[in-house]
């Protein structure tokens, strides 16, 4: 069994380490709930004093031009297009998840116009499966949409489905799906495909390229660390655009927008998606957040997350045999960033470690969920984590009538 000291000399070898002092955490708190919402840096805070102090504090509105605010949509998908393996030009920074998902899914039904079937996944994230309902009941010809068991995808893959959209790395299960194998089973039956990267982006590498995706969305405010209700961002093959079209046009996605003409002309590539103006002080955030990847790399995250998740399991289940389900699959490749910890008092644990300072979350019915970020947490962290753990297990705090009623936000 690996020891608390072991996890101390593993800190002390990581290349990671120093990276941590970046961020602005509570050195009495064990945050394992980046996977929600991830903390501020200092690189954050000084970008976004800097456009309020000075960009939009004495540029005013000059500084749509001046200070390259228009532009802003566009440059930071640039700087998101490597941690998805996208090129340039192929992603925008606008809106949030939810939205962009409309926009991809209202686009893309037009351009399997013969076809009436959606395919999602019946475990997926329940924004995606409201909006994507709404976009094909308003969507000009009957469409169907199917939530299914994305196991059985094979059996439903037929020349009436339009589009395929699915989650790649699962929010309950932390079950990460096979981007590439999926994809090209979808284009083989003619239709597209539309990925939820929103526990992938930050949290291991993506190649929408090798893969052949058609369209991906994601969020910032998780493993990018870009604040709470940050940007969305988008992904568009270049082979799409120019053809897909944004069925929520607004003026900055017009070709011209200060000759405020009657007739929308879309913009060249994705800026055509732009649908409003840019939320500048939210992309401000973003792009403090995204400095961090200018001294790390997806490949150096990726194999801390899964010692991490590795240390974290093997922990559990050798001082805690049997007393949770693993829902959270072992083999790596099909393992995201997080560990789903099944348990019928899962609300109460997850309560009682909250009160110790170990910050995960509960999803409905029964999961005790925890994200372990290599940016700033440490293998010592995973330790302590779960001595916590097995303290909350041996005294059955989390049977206190205080958690018997459960939170709005959990
Ligand atoms: C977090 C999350 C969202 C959130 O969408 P917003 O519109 O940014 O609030 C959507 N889908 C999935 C799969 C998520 O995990």
């Amino acid at each position: 069994m690996t020891t608390r000291e072991e996890c101390v000399a593993l800190d002390e070898r990581d290349e990671l380490a120093a990276i941590r002092d970046e961020f602005i955490l509570d050195e009495r708190e064990i945050y394992l709930d980046g996977n929600s919402l991830g903390p501020v840096s200092s690189a954050v805070r000084a970008r976004v004093i800097d456009v309020i102090d000075d960009q939009w504090g004495r540029g005013l509105v000059r500084s749509w031009g001046q200070a390259g605010w228009m532009a802003q949509p566009t440059r930071l998908g640039d700087r998101v297009a490597p941690l998805i393996g996208a090129r340039p030009g192929e992603v925008l920074v606008a809106d949030t998840l939810t939205i962009l998902i409309a926009k991809l899914v209202g686009g893309a039904l037009e351009l399997r116009p013969d076809r009436h079937v959606v395919l999602t996944d019946a475990a997926n994230f329940h924004s995606d499966l409201y909006i994507i309902e709404a976009v094909c009941q308003r969507a000009g010809r009957p469409i169907t949409l199917k939530a299914i068991d994305r196991n059985n995808l094979d059996a439903e893959l037929n020349d009436d489905v339009a589009l395929v959209e699915l989650t790649h790395v699962d929010f309950r299960t932390g079950e990460a799906l096979d981007l590439k194998a999926i994809t090209a089973k979808v284009h083989e039956a003619g239709a597209l495909m539309l990925w939820d990267f929103a526990h992938s982006t930050g949290a291991l590498a993506l190649d929408v390229q090798g893969a052949n995706v058609d369209f991906a969305a994601g969020c910032t405010y998780k493993y990018l660390n870009a604040g709470p209700g940050g940007p969305g961002f988008m992904y568009v093959r270049e082979h799409w655009q120019g053809v897909l079209e944004n069925p929520l046009p607004g003026w900055l996605g017009h070709a011209r927008p200060f000759d405020f003409e009657p007739d929308f002309e879309a913009a060249d590539g994705v800026q055509a998606f732009v649908t409003s103006s840019p939320s500048i002080i939210a992309l401000a955030a973003l792009d403090g957040a995204l400095d961090v990847w200018n001294r790390t790399s997806i490949d150096q995250v990726r194999a801390k997350s899964l010692a991490m998740t590795d240390l974290f399991i093997s922990l559990v289940e050798e001082r805690l045999a049997r007393v949770f389900n693993l829902y959270t699959p072992r083999e790596h490749e099909r393992r995201g960033s997080q560990v789903a910890l099944g348990h019928p008092h899962a609300y109460g644990i997850v309560q009682a470690l909250i009160e110790r300072g170990v910050i995960g979350d509960f999803r409905a019915p029964d999961i005790c969920r925890f994200g372990f970020t290599p940016l700033y947490l440490r293998y010592v962290d995973v330790y302590d984590a779960v001595e916590h753990l097995v303290e909350v297990m041996r005294t059955g705090a989390y049977l206190d009538q205080r958690f018997a009623e459960r939170n709005p936000v959990t």
